[in-house]
């Protein structure tokens, strides 16, 4: 967000938002990103310099309100991927987080895709999502995999949630009340996915084509009242279970226990949950 500041140091005196680009984007916020732009000219210009790339870390629901920028970006400083992070897709939890809805990742990715074709690169955005986050239910985790399946995406890495000192989701995570709302004894408390099971679930919704969370998956489908997704249909998550043999039934119940137990070992040392 280089030079994007409150047009007026009076104004942002006496400022009490929260956020200048949530729930939208301050009229009094300046999005022009000439500047930035004027930076990688210059900075493409020094000689020496072969190239100057940037992998993520991009604002992408302000680079849309700069269309030059988006061009000048893609044309020339995207590497053949660009990692972005919508975070989520749904608005209840994106609400929370204080993210723009899927509307911004649209329009930033059908301006991406118009420039990389017209500077004939082959290019893609790597969209980054989380789980478990305070106020994310299942369902809400189960609508961003069906997202995920709409656009043929598959994500490789995925990161749950973590509280992390000074930060509001984790005021949320341990009070489990929403703080970007008036509190009051009425409030209700907010859903917060914490111990390993639901934490896992989550995760696993993220990663439904993964064939080790295929059986996990049909099982909370099956939970979930949503056994419209399992088959072979244009939204099905996961296929239908394989019928075992006799001997490998034998085999799955003489396995179970010991794979049981160090999958949940190995689950524990990453998920590990600081109290
Ligand atoms: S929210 Fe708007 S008025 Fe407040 S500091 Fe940000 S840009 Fe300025």
């Amino acid at each position: 967000m280089y030079h994007l500041n409150c047009k007026s140091d009076e104004i942002q005196s006496h400022c009490r938002k929260l956020s200048c680009v949530f729930p939208e984007i301050c009229e009094n916020l300046i999005t022009d990103h000439s500047q930035t732009t004027e930076l990688y000219r210059k900075a493409r210009a020094i000689p020496g310099v072969k190239r100057v790339a940037i992998a993520s870390g991009l604002r992408y629901d302000l680079a849309v309100k700069d269309p030059e920028y988006v061009k000048e970006l893609v044309t020339h400083h995207v590497g053949g991927y660009l990692k972005i992070a919508p975070e989520h897709t749904e608005k209840r939890t994106l609400d929370l987080m204080m993210k723009p809805e899927m509307g911004a990742f649209d329009e930033f990715k059908a301006l991406f895709d118009k420039y990389s074709k017209e500077a004939g690169k082959e290019q893609y955005l790597i969209p980054y999502f989380i789980a478990a986050h305070p106020g994310c239910e299942d369902e809400d985790m189960l609508n961003l995999a069906l997202w995920l399946k709409k656009n043929k995406m598959r994500v490789d890495q995925v990161q749950t949630f973590y509280p992390s000192p000074m930060s509001l989701a984790t005021a949320m995570y341990y009070s489990e009340r929403d703080p970007l709302h008036k509190l009051n004894y009425k409030k209700g408390k907010i859903y917060v996915p914490k111990d390993l099971a639901q934490r896992h679930l989550q995760k696993a919704l993220l990663r439904y084509h993964d064939p080790e969370n295929a059986d996990f998956i049909r099982e909370t489908l099956i939970k979930m009242k949503r056994t419209d997704l399992i088959g072979t249909g244009p939204n099905a998550l996961v296929g239908e279970a394989m019928k075992k043999t006799p001997q490998q039934q034998r085999q799955q119940a003489f396995q179970a226990p010991k794979k049981r137990r160090s999958k949940m070992s190995a689950y524990s040392k990453s998920e590990k949950i600081i109290p």
